[in-house]
């Protein structure tokens, strides 16, 4: 369905909404401010929501600061936890079971079944979850958790009015603005009264707004929230040429960057794990002492040596090799896979890689090789 205008609200508004939500035997997993950090965490009001914070991101960077005198609730970027380990948790026992003289019994961890609210998430999160969800659930060999996070779950995203230096996501059309995967639309708006403007975006939002008794939206209301968005567009400043990117990284694999950029990565795998599409995994197999055995999948890494080891060894066992797997599936052979790319330019690779090393500049710097 079109994203229908639903009203303007209050911060206690707000909070009505996540208490609806509550009442309806959601579990609300929202934003907050903790460990000097945008985390997300259960939350049960709008006071847990991170009010006044703003953040400050470059490569390599990220500060927390907060302002006690401002009302805004969603003034910053995204943190470095994504909603990832929500369909895809860091650690996980996929099948446990028993041995007996007679019989093998094994048994498959029931699908997180609890009804989940992903509130405040993203643009670029919401594309993020689509697009982990279609590796993780949407071929013919299904994760269950992944398939029952995403059946289950309502998504209320919130606009960006504050893009971070290191977000690109208008290189993918993942934001600043949200739409399709959304149940729910907020946007913050500053210019005159505090308020936010609510969209639906599927006919479950719109019943949940419905029941909430907000004032309708005015002309000026919705041209508010596009000069917010407008003033987003205009501030991001790094970019990756979405079309050519592709067939330019397939063309380039023996160019002289990646030995560059090796010299500097330390192969540490940061940016893959704060990638909310990146989803390397190992599998562990342990036997107990009572004729039981499991198997768990762990998040891993492509900077791992151990990760590519196949019979006889690793194969890829440079930096340089490393960082081109990353960024060539990432950008280039995600498409011959999955018919996307596979990033969504959140930016926070960028952010958390503790030697700034920055994907759209080293993307350049490739394009800008192969034309000498
Ligand atoms: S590659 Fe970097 S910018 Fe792209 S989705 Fe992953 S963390 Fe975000
Ligand atoms: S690019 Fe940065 S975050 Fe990624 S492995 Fe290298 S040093 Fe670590």
């Amino acid at each position: 369905m079109e994203n229908i205008l639903a009203g303007v609200a209050t911060t206690q508004g707000i909070d009505e909404l996540i208490k609806l939500l509550l009442g309806d035997g959601y579990q609300v997993i929202g934003p907050s401010a903790e460990n000097n950090v945008i985390q997300k965490k259960e939350i049960t009001s709008v006071e847990d929501l991170p009010k006044g914070y703003t953040d400050s991101q470059a490569p390599g960077h990220y500060a927390l600061k907060r302002d006690s005198s401002s009302p805004e609730l969603f003034s910053w970027a995204v943190g470095p936890a994504s909603f990832k380990d929500n369909l895809f948790p860091s650690k996980s026992t996929l099948f446990e079971g028993k041995i007996t003289k007679s019989d093998v019994s094994i048994s498959q961890k029931e699908p997180f079944s609890q009804k989940v609210c992903f509130f405040g998430i993203r643009p670029c999160e919401v594309a993020a979850m689509a697009v982990l969800g279609r590796v993780m659930a949407g071929g013919p060999y299904q994760d269950p958790q992944a398939k029952s996070v995403r059946e289950n779950s309502l998504v209320i995203a919130v606009e960006c009015g504050y893009p971070a230096e290191n977000c690109f996501c208008t290189s993918f059309d993942t934001g600043p603005m949200a739409d399709e995967g959304c149940d729910i639309i907020i946007t913050e708006i500053t210019e005159g009264e505090h308020r936010f403007l609510l969209r639906s975006g599927s006919d479950t939002g719109h019943h949940i707004l419905n029941r909430l008794n907000y004032k309708s939206a005015l002309p000026e209301d919705v041209s508010a929230r596009d000069r917010v968005i407008a003033k987003s567009i205009s501030q991001i400043g790094k970019s990756i040429d979405a079309e050519n990117t592709p067939s330019m990284l397939a063309r380039n694999l023996s160019s002289h960057v990646w030995s560059d950029i090796a010299r500097r990565c330390l192969s540490c795998g940061n940016c893959t794990m704060v990638c909310p599409t990146c989803f390397c995994a190992s599998f562990e197999h342990s036997n107990g002492l009572e004729n039981d055995f499991s198997v768990t999948r762990r998040w891993d890494s492509c900077f791992d040596t151990a990760h590519s080891y196949i019979h006889g060894g690793s194969v890829r066992t440079s930096t340089a090799s490393k960082y081109r797997q990353w960024m060539t599936h990432k950008l280039s052979t995600w498409v011959d896979q999955f018919n996307e790319i596979g990033c969504v330019g959140c930016g926070r690779c960028i952010t958390w890689c503790p030697v700034g090393i920055d994907i759209t500049e080293e993307v350049a710097k490739i394009a800008e090789s192969e034309s000498k």
